[in-house]
């Protein structure tokens, strides 16, 4: 290998101890199959890969953790970032610089210590880089905005191998070294999750609940089917539950009381976090899994399409499913560097099927069936949120 002959970090091929681990990442569905991984160590490793993958002709991909994989390369040259992972938080300037293939938890942990903390996800395991190309949809993203709007230097190597400094995230295949990014003074969170067994009504109860919500509060609702396994925490086993999750910087135990009218309540956990403990409020998984997944942009949030979705996706239905519904507008109506629906959305409308039965086709026409009543209202699909479909260029 010429070169990438000088690397600080690791090159494996097919058979090499670790080359499974590298190439493999959260979904568990399908994995990359490069005929090298580049295990980047530091930008100049990244240059050196771009370089050897353009002299040669060879198909490219970037991996940090593998929670957003679209298409698998089937041979070619994988970089994975995961190396890579230094958070620098300037606390003065309330920003941050992050490595390529740093988390959100890595973040957390590093902001919090100055009483700041990232427009992070629902989940630590989230890579930095992948959740702001699609623009991400935050924990407190009512209040706050989109996390791409806080990016400010992105550090970068282009497709010809030129090591570059951008004032804006790319759209045309550099890969991202590093990113400078805005943080907001925040230690604490007030929320957690209130969960009721599912009716029929329940998704329009909280429609008609969370329409008039103040900025300072996000929320969203999750239908989760659980299966009738002694493995399920008790309270939840066999039912399907609506997982109704809040996050706010204001205390707004007063505004709660009708989801407890929704149904029969299962559970409840509100109250206030510590920013790094902010990740619990949505139970997302942390170990990989195989699925698929697909979300739509809706102007509202309403007709027989809400209603048909317990239906659809319950533990005794064809292809169980997650169906989860967040509550956009507030600050993210203000978005600057988002495409127009993300900003005239009232709703982020998404599925998750996971493929431990249903294979991906019975998925995606169960997602089809899933969005079609939606149509009049769809102003396109949340990228971000695709699973397993490639994003348009
Ligand atoms: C459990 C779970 C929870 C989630 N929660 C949220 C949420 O709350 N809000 C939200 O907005 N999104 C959320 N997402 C979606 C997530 O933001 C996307 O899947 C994102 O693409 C993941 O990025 P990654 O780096 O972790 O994954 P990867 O699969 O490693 O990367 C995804 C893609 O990003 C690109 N990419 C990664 N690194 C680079 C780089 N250095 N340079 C250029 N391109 C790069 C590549 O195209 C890559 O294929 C969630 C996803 C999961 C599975």
């Amino acid at each position: 290998m010429t070169s990438t002959s000088t690397l600080s970090g690791t090159v494996l091929h097919p058979g090499d101890p670790g080359y499974d681990t590298e190439r493999r990442g959260f979904q568990a569905a399908r994995a990359h199959r490069p005929d090298l991984v580049v295990v980047a160590a530091d930008p100049a490793d990244v240059r050196a890969a771009v370089i050897h993958a353009r002299e040669r002709g060879l198909d490219l991909a970037v991996q940090s953790s593998g929670h957003g994989l679209a298409t698998p390369l089937d041979g070619g040259l994988l970089i994975s970032t995961r190396r890579m992972r230094t958070v620098t938080v300037d606390p003065a300037a309330r920003r941050a610089r992050v490595e390529a293939g740093a988390t959100w938890g890595d973040v957390v942990g590093a902001a919090t210590q100055h009483g700041l903390a990232p427009l992070s996800g629902s989940s630590p395991g989230v890579g930095v880089v992948g959740y702001l190309l699609g623009g991400g949809f935050g924990l407190l993203g009512r209040t706050f905005g989109f996390a791409a709007d806080q990016v400010g230097r992105v550090e970068g190597v282009t497709t010809s191998g030129e090591a570059v400094e951008l004032d804006h995230l790319p759209t045309d295949g550099t890969v991202v070294t590093a990113v400078e990014i805005g943080l907001v003074e925040l230690t604490e969170v007030w929320g957690g999750s209130l969960a009721v067994e599912v009716t029929p009504a329940v998704l329009d109860g909280w429609a008609a609940w969370s329409a008039a919500l103040p900025e300072e509060v996000t929320t969203g609702i999750s239908l989760v089917p659980f299966p009738d396994d002694p493995a399920m925490p008790p309270p939840f086993r066999g039912r399907h539950v609506a997982m109704i999750t809040i996050a706010a910087t204001v205390d707004v135990a007063g505004l709660v009381g009708p989801l407890r009218e929704l149904g029969p309540v299962l559970h409840e956990r509100l109250g206030w976090l510590p920013v790094a403990e902010s990740h619990t409020i949505h139970h997302d998984p942390t170990e990989p899994e195989p699925y698929a997944g697909d979300a739509r942009l809706l102007r509202t949030l309403d007709g027989d399409g809400l209603r048909a979705i317990p239906g659809l996706t319950g533990p005794s239905a064809p292809v169980p499913s997650v169906v989860e519904v967040r509550r956009l507008g507030g600050a993210y109506a203000r978005g600057r560097t988002v495409p127009a629906a993300f900003r005239e959305a009232g709703y982020l409308l998404r599925a998750i099927t996971i493929l431990d039965g249903p294979d991906e086709a019975a998925a995606r026409a169960l997602h089809r069936d899933l969005f079609r009543p939606f149509a009049a209202d769809d102003l396109g699909r949340a990228w971000t949120f695709a699973y397993g479909l490639d994003a348009p260029n």
